[in-house]
C-alpha cells in the first residue's frame, strides 16, 4: 500500500522513500507540520553520507516554525549525484511514480508552480519555473496505466485525495495533463544545470520561489 512505510527495526522512525532531495523539497511544500499546522518544513541540514548499507542516503526535516523535526526520515533511491551534472535538478529519475506525492499532489504542485510563473518578473527565473512545473506533470503520468486515460485509483494516497478526484474527475484525464504538458518549455541540460553551486543551491531555490509563504 502507499505511501511506502516503513518502520525501522533498529530505531522506530518512520521511513519514506523518495527519488531525490526535490522529491522530499516537493513533498514537505504539500505537508503542513504535524505539531503547528504550518507549511514551513525544510530539510534539516544535508544528506547524510551512507553507513552500513550504502544505499542508504538520509535526510531529516524540521520546522522553521515550531522547530520540531518532522517525524519521518527520508531515504534518497538512487543516492544523490554528485560532480559533473549533479547540479541538474532531476525529481525522480526512474519510471516508476512516486511513493510520497500521490497524483493529486503533482497536480497540485503544477498549479502552484504556475500560478507563481505568471507572477515572476524575472524572465529567466519564469522560465525555469515553468520548466520545473512541467516535471511535477511528467511525474503525474506515471501514475497511469498504459491505453487508461483515467487513473487508477490506487494513484490517490489519502482519502482526500481520492474525494478530490471524484470530484473532479475530469481534470486527470491524462489528455488533459498532456495537454498542459506540451506547454512547458524544454530546458537543455546546461540552462537546467545551476553552475558552481552545490545541490544545496536549488534547494533555497525551491525555497524562494516556491514554497508558500509561511507566516512567521
Ligand atoms: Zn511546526
Amino acid at each position: 500500500m502507499r505511501p511506502a512505510v516503513s518502520i525501522s527495526p533498529l530505531t522506530s522512525v518512520t521511513i519514506l522513500r523518495a527519488h531525490s532531495v526535490a522529491e522530499v523539497q516537493l513533498f514537505l511544500i504539500l505537508t503542513p507540520c504535524p505539531a503547528c499546522g504550518m507549511v514551513a518544513q525544510r530539510p534539516r541540514g544535508g544528506v547524510v553520507a551512507p553507513n552500513a548499507n550504502h544505499d542508504d542516503f538520509r535526510l531529516y526535516a524540521a520546522c522553521a516554525r515550531c522547530l520540531r523535526d518532522y517525524p519521518s526520515v527520508f531515504v534518497i533511491d538512487p543516492p544523490p549525484r554528485r560532480g559533473p551534472g549533479g547540479g541538474t535538478m532531476a525529481i525522480n529519475p526512474t519510471e516508476r511514480p512516486s511513493e510520497i506525492i500521490d497524483l493529486a499532489g503533482w497536480i497540485t504542485l503544477y498549479r502552484h508552480i504556475t500560478e507563481r510563473v505568471w507572477r515572476e518578473m524575472d524572465k529567466h527565473t519564469a522560465r525555469r519555473l515553468a520548466w520545473e512545473a512541467g516535471l511535477c506533470l511528467d511525474e503525474a503520468l506515471k501514475f497511469y496505466l498504459a491505453r487508461e486515460n483515467f487513473p487508477p485509483e490506487s494513484a490517490f494516497f489519502s482519502s482526500r485525495s481520492l474525494v478530490t478526484f471524484r470530484a473532479n474527475r475530469a481534470q486527470f484525464d491524462r489528455r488533459i495533463v498532456l495537454h498542459h504538458r506540451s506547454q512547458a518549455p524544454q530546458l537543455t541540460d546546461v540552462e537546467t544545470r545551476m553552475d558552481g553551486e552545490h545541490e544545496r543551491s536549488w534547494w533555497r531555490f525551491w525555497q524562494k520561489h516556491v514554497e508558500p509563504r509561511a507566516r512567521l
